[in-house]
């Protein structure tokens, strides 16, 4: 790090940076994109280069974690180019991980590239282990190919979490199922609660909102859970299974306030900055990137924006509606 490093106006520091490289995905899960998504027509989008631009001068100003996402972030042509180039953070020691979160469709064909960059852990989004109720969520997706995806991320040596989005009258029956699964297969599991973002409330709805106080509890049925305190800078927390000494981690954005603890700020593959991920309020750092080969007008842009960082977000699900909405995608912000 050479820059003056990022604190935000709560005292915050900024370390953690998560990278949207595509608002395109092979699947249209029904909670995250409609079916027929218009997607950004390519020159909006930061090339590989700009990423590349964009990504050191936040490193250079104190980030030491950067989660590549999307979008499904392997789709995006070239992107192995990216994580390459990111390989030299890691070895200046400046970057501390470079991870990803997938949904594992390309994980068979770019597993061992990803660990020649210097990946080891990911992120696999997986919501149900049935092939039928898969291809329901995700419309567009097979399930062979992501468990295909996922034995070969594992044989490559990278480290797997499941994310699961925890949703009623879907997988609720695999509660059980999917945390057997993972401690088989040695892969802790995150659940998340799902997210008032896009259109949650139309015909494709397969599941509505679980929270995950009743899955603990449903959880606690069966297992001993301990609570851990560690973090991974995060908004999960873990508990542990007495049973299998697996992970099992809760991401409850919507009744559970995890601002203060906050370190992280969004960047979409447009190069808007999202301060947090539950406010509207981003700033446009392609204009000041593109302004000038020098990264001063840029350094200046980002420093600006972390200073409007706000103290947390407004999700309430207790009302009839879901306050706090946000109109974008979660392809749109990266999750
Ligand atoms: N395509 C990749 C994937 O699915 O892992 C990365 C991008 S995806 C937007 C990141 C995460 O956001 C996924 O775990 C997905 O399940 C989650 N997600 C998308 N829409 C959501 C919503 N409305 N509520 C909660 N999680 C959501
Ligand atoms: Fe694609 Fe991930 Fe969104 Fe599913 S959650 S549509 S895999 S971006």
């Amino acid at each position: 790090m050479s820059a003056v490093p990022l604190i935000d106006p709560f005292a915050r520091p900024i370390s953690y940076l998560r990278v949207s490289v595509t608002d395109r995905c092979d699947f249209r899960c029904v909670y995250c994109m409609a079916e027929n998504m218009t997607f950004l027509p390519k020159k909006e989008l930061l090339t590989l280069e700009e990423l590349d631009r964009m990504c050191s001068a936040f490193i250079r100003m104190g980030v030491e974690k950067l989660r590549i996402t999307g979008g499904e972030p392997l789709v995006r042509r070239g992107i192995m180019t990216f994580f390459q180039s990111m390989t030299r953070h890691l070895d200046s020691g400046a970057l501390q991980e470079l991870t990803l979160t997938t949904n594992g469709s390309q994980l068979a064909r770019f597993a061992d590239d990803l660990v020649a960059a210097g990946v080891r852990r990911i992120n696999v989004s997986l919501d149900t282990l049935d092939d039928e109720k898969f291809a329901r969520v995700t419309r567009w997706g097979r399930l062979p190919q992501v468990l295909n995806g996922i034995d070969a991320a594992q044989k490559a040596g990278l480290r797997v979490k499941i994310n699961t989005v925890a949703l009623k009258g879907f997988n609720e029956d695999e509660l059980f199922r999917l945390t057997e699964w993972c401690a088989e297969r040695d892969m802790d599991l995150t659940f998340i609660e799902v997210m008032p973002m896009g259109d949650l409330g139309g015909e494709d709805r397969v599941g509505q909102y679980w929270s995950l106080k009743d899955l603990r509890g449903q959880l606690a049925e069966q297992y001993t859970l301990k609570d851990l305190d560690h973090r991974t800078g995060g908004p999960a927390r873990y508990v542990e299974l007495g049973e299998t000494g697996q992970q099992v981690g809760f991401i409850t954005p919507l009744t559970h306030n995890f601002c203060e603890s906050c370190n992280r700020v969004r960047l979409t593959c447009t190069g808007e900055l999202f301060m947090c991920l539950g406010q509207e309020d981003n700033a446009d750092l392609r204009t000041p990137l593109r302004a000038s080969e020098a990264d001063d007008v840029l350094e200046d842009a980002i420093r600006a924006a972390i200073a409007r960082k706000p103290k947390g977000h407004d999700f309430d699900y207790s009302r009839q509606k879901a306050d706090g909405q946000v109109s974008r995608h979660m392809s749109h912000t990266g999750g």
